[in-house]
This record gives structure tokens, sequence and C-alpha cells, in this order.
């Protein structure tokens, strides 16, 4: 973390690419784009060593886009990846820093989908082709001459493409590209397989590694919780009740980031700000200022908006969004326990990005435990202790000052002295949920801990993909056979009951009940499992449906 605002421009990205990153909202290169972006556009060959969670994707996709000629209609750069989810996301990032770059198109090549719009695709002249290595070959069995005009490559998490036994087809697909063409190639770990690919088939490669000095963390207690991305705020809500903290800062990784979060916390209720590169120095200083004094308990920041940010009172350091490296979680989560007072740090961590929470607690040799998001009991316990501490000082003289209207109030009303101050509570605490079976409702979905499962099994173009996609698709619930899971981001706060969902999808989609299956309805988001076979029809069909007055907005539903 040395680069300066505005760090991506010293790269002399295309305009456009530099535009859509800036409208991504990324302030700075995380250190592998600091180090790759220029090896990549220089024209050499790569090897990267990287897992999920640094920027990787970024590291090599700005670089590719920068490279390749949008006025030629063909296969320009090749990106190859292990399973489908990966090369969907890598795909869709492509889109994103290529948005403002017209006629790039982008293919994503798989199994599991019909072969043929595939290879129309890549003929029709898309330039960046991302793919797992057995469809392709598949491809190439049919027309092996579908890769000539490729001039990069990238292979994307290397040793998970071996671990799936890819090897054989990725040999397949080096015979099929040009000889000339640039090859990174960005693995989590180089271990002797990956050596001997990179010396057959990369030319001279220049080595990139995220420098992982040991760090020392002392008098701060770590702890990691699992989490679907999409949860993250309603994880932080829950940790928030249970957390006994003075004041907290929050990282995440982007402008939006900060803002999105610091009014959900405010929302609720917390005195929070928003902290990033786009807010002026006196601003900053007066949230700071803010923090100091109490006036402020919650900053939502960014890395680069909270350098040099240092704030005796801060007891805990939330890690929303997962920091790039080992370092800048030391940096981050230094800033509690500070003036020898014991500090808290929390790492919220999606299932894709286990590995990186492994690499942390190598470098800082500590283990950082898990923890479970409080459970309802925890949750409820605390809601009445504050309720409890607020009300107690209230208590106080008031019999003295309203005892007499309290007694005229029970006689004009006729009820019970309890029923009344039940009134009065349930006025006073204005729809929180204090019970068990209501917290219950609004929690949210947890992955489960348990170890990714591998396959090592080969040959096939669909056997690795799938059990890639098994292990992203891990759902809390499993889903019946031919179901799949969507969500709209109505929940319970929108005053939405699962059976007004129910009677919407079966009025406007015509389906029969029985086609429906659960239906989970949270606090700020419902879950609905539909039927597999016709959902983009059944989706379209719902587009305008609105329920309690608000669109509907059915997505399909994909964990992590
Ligand atoms: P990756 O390691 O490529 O899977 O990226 C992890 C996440 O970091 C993705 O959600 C990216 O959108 C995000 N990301 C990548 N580079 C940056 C950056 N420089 N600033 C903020 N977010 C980033």
């Amino acid at each position: 973390m040395t680069q300066e605002f505005g760090g991506f421009a010293a790269f002399e990205l295309h305009p456009n690419i530099l535009a859509a990153v800036i409208a991504t909202g990324y302030e700075e290169p995380s250190a592998i784009q600091q180090q790759s972006i220029p090896i990549i556009m220089e024209g050499h060959d790569m090897i990267g060593q990287a897992q999920t969670g640094t920027g990787k994707t970024a590291a090599f996709a700005l670089p590719i886009l920068h490279r390749i000629d949008p006025a030629k209609r063909e296969p320009q750069a090749l990106i190859l990846a292990p399973t489908r989810e990966l090369a969907l996301q890598v795909a869709t990032a492509f889109e994103t820093y290529a948005k403002q770059m017209p006629g790039v198109t982008v293919v994503a090549v798989y199994g599991g989908a019909p072969m043929g719009p595939q290879l129309k695709a890549i003929r029709n002249g898309a330039q960046i082709v991302v793919a797992t290595p057995g469809r392709l070959c598949d491809h190439l069995r049919r027309d092996e001459k579908v890769l000539a005009t490729v001039n990069h490559l990238v292979l994307d998490e290397a040793d998970e493409m071996l671990k799936l036994g890819f090897m054989d087809d990725l040999e397949v697909i080096f015979k099929a590209l040009p000889p000339t063409r640039q090859t990174v190639l960005f693995s989590a770990t180089l271990p002797q397989s990956i050596r001997a690919i990179a010396e057959r088939h990369l030319r001279d490669p220049k080595h990139v590694k995220i420098q992982t000095k040991t760090q020392t963390v002392t008098a701060i207690e770590q702890a990691h919780l699992l989490v679907h991305a999409d949860q993250k705020t309603s994880a932080v809500l829950s940790l928030l009740e249970v957390e006994d903290f003075d004041a907290l800062i929050m990282f995440v990784r982007t402008k939006q980031a900060t803002l999105d979060l610091a009014s959900a916390l405010e929302a609720k209720g917390y005195k929070a700000a928003a902290l990033n590169g786009d807010i002026a120095q006196n601003q900053r200083e007066r949230v700071i200022e803010s923090l100091k004094d109490g006036r402020l308990d919650i900053v939502v920041a960014t890395d680069v908006a909270a350098r040099g940010l240092d704030v005796p009172r801060i007891t805990h350091v939330f890690n929303v969004d997962m920091p790039y490296d080992p370092e800048s979680y030391v940096h981050r989560i230094g800033r509690t326990g500070r003036a020898g007072r014991e500090g808290r740090a929390l790492l919220l961590v999606t299932p894709r990005e286990r590995r990186m929470l492994q690499v942390i607690e190598r470098v800082t040799g500590q283990k950082v435990a898990e923890v479970r998001l409080p459970d309802a009991q925890a949750v409820l316990d605390a809601r009445i202790k504050k309720l409890t501490n607020s009300l107690t000082p209230l208590v106080g003289d008031a019999e003295s000052t309203h005892g007499d209207l309290l007694d005229r109030l029970i006689a004009d009303i006729g009820c019970s002295p309890r029923a009344l101050a039940a009134a009065l509570l349930r006025k006073a605490t204005n729809g929180q949920a204090l019970t068990l079976a209501a917290i219950e409702r609004d929690r949210p979905l947890v992955p489960t801990s348990a170890p990714r499962e591998r396959s090592d099994r080969s040959s096939s173009s669909e056997r690795p993909e799938r059990s890639g996609a098994d292990r992203e698709r891990r759902a809390p619930v499993p889903l019946a056979e031919g179901r799949a899971r969507c969500r709209t981001a109505l929940g319970a706060r929108d005053g939405i009951a699962a059976k007004n969902l129910l009677g919407a999808i079966l009025n406007e989609g015509g389906l029969a009940r029985e086609a429906i299956g659960r239906i989970q309805v949270r606090d700020s988001f419902s879950l609905v499992e539909l039927p597999e076979d016709g959902l983009e029809r059944l989706l379209t069909k719902l587009k305008d449906t609105r329920v309690a007055g608000k669109q509907l907005k059915l997505r399909r539903y994909r964990e992590d």
C-alpha cells in the first residue's frame, strides 16, 4: 500500500480502461496489481503468486484489455479458469473493465451449457475468451483453428486446474495456440508440477509475489466469521448487537461500500460515517474529530482514507471486506489496541476467501479463531440488557412525577398496570424484535464452516466443473433437484410475509402451488425456491410484479 491517490493513472492504461476502473470505485491498486500490471502491459510472460481476494483478476484483466486491438474482431486473449463459477466471474470482471471500450466482447465457455452459441460467439469475433479447460478442448476437437489468433494466455488458479485433473487438457490447449503468444500464470501455490509447466510453456517469465514479512500482532484479539458476500451487512448488524465496543472502524474496499454500509448503520440508529478518498480533507478531519470525542462511534473506511487515522477510543476493527494482503490486514487491525489497551479485530470471510485467511494466519503466526454469528438468544439477551440500561435511569423519580397520571390512564382505559406498561414498552422499542422467534426470522444465512471438498477426477470436461460448481453452491438449506433459489431485496422490514410472495408469484407467474418450494423471509431480503426449468422466462414474466407496493425484482441467487 504505497501508492498515492490516483494510483491507477500512473500505469498509463488506455483512458477508457482507467475511466471504467474509476467508475468501479477502486481507489488504489492492490499490491499484486501494482507489480503485475506494468509487466503484463510490457508484454512479458509472468508467474504471479496470489490467491483470491488479492485483486488478481484486475491484475491481469486491465493490462490484457490494454493490449488487445478492439478493431480486430477475432479472439485475442484466452483466460483459463478451473471452474464454471470462476470463469463467469472473470468474464464479468472483463465486461466491467471493458464497459467503455466499444466493440470489445467477452465470451465465457464452460461445460453444462450448449456448445453452439459459445462457438458462434467466438467465431463472431469475441476478443476475450474465458474458458474452463475441459469445455475448451471439446471446442478444439470440433475446430482446431479456433484459437489460432490468440496472442495472450492467462492461466488463473493454475494449481486448482491441476488438482482438478486438467493437465492433459492444458497441454492440448498450449499446442493450439501460437508459440509467440504472451503467457501469464497465476497460482496460489507453486508446487513442482506448476513450475514444470512454467518451464515448458513460458518464456523468460518475471516472478511476482507479494512480499510477506512475518508480522507481530499483540494485544489484539482476532476472530473471523464465515459469511456470504451479500449478507455482510446483516452479519455486521448482528455482531454489533453483542460486541461491547467504544469506537469502531470498519474496512471495506470501495467508496460505494463505505457509503452503503454507513447509511445502513445510521438507519439502525448507530452514529456512523463514511470515510473514502472522495471526501474532502476538512470533512475528513471533522469525521476523525467526531470519532475522537464520541459524536461518532463507527467509521466505515477504505484503506486509503484510513491512512494515518489514530484514535485511542477505537476498541474494535471489523474487516468487512478482506484486505488485499497480510500486511494491510496487520495495518488495519493496528488501529485498535492503541495505548496499551486491548483491542478486538473481526474478519468477515466469504467461502472463496478462506485461502486468504490461511495466508494471514501464516504471516502473522497466529490462529484467527472462528466465531459464529450470535444466536437468537444472545441477541435477545443483548437487546434486553440495553433496554434495561436505558430504562433504569428513567425509573428514578418517575413515579412521583407521572404516578398520578398513570393511575388516571389505567382508570380511563380500563386496563391493568401491566397491560399499560406493555403498551408503552411496545411504543418505546419501536417494532424491534424482542422474542426469540422474531429474531431468528431476521438472522442472516451463514455458510457452513466445513472445509471445501475437492475432486481429483479428471479428463471429462464436465466433471471437474461440476465439482467446482457444487463447492460454490453449498447452501445452508439444500436445494431440491430441479429447483433454483431466487432472491428479492424485499423482506420483513418492507412489510413482506411469505404468503404475499407466494400469492404474487402464483398469480403473476401462473405457477401451480407445488412448483414453488421453500420461501424464507428475512429482514432485508427474501429467498424463494422456483423451478429451474423455464426460470428465465418466469423471471421475465415477473419483471413488473409489485408486492406491498414495491417492485419484486426477483433474481437468481448465487451463494458467495
Ligand atoms: P480477486 O482477488 O480478483 O477475486 O478480487 C477480489 C475483489 O476485490 C473483487 O470484488 C474486486 O472487484 C475487488 N478489487 C480488485 N481490485 C481492487 C482495487 N484496486 N480496489 C478495490 N477493490 C478491488
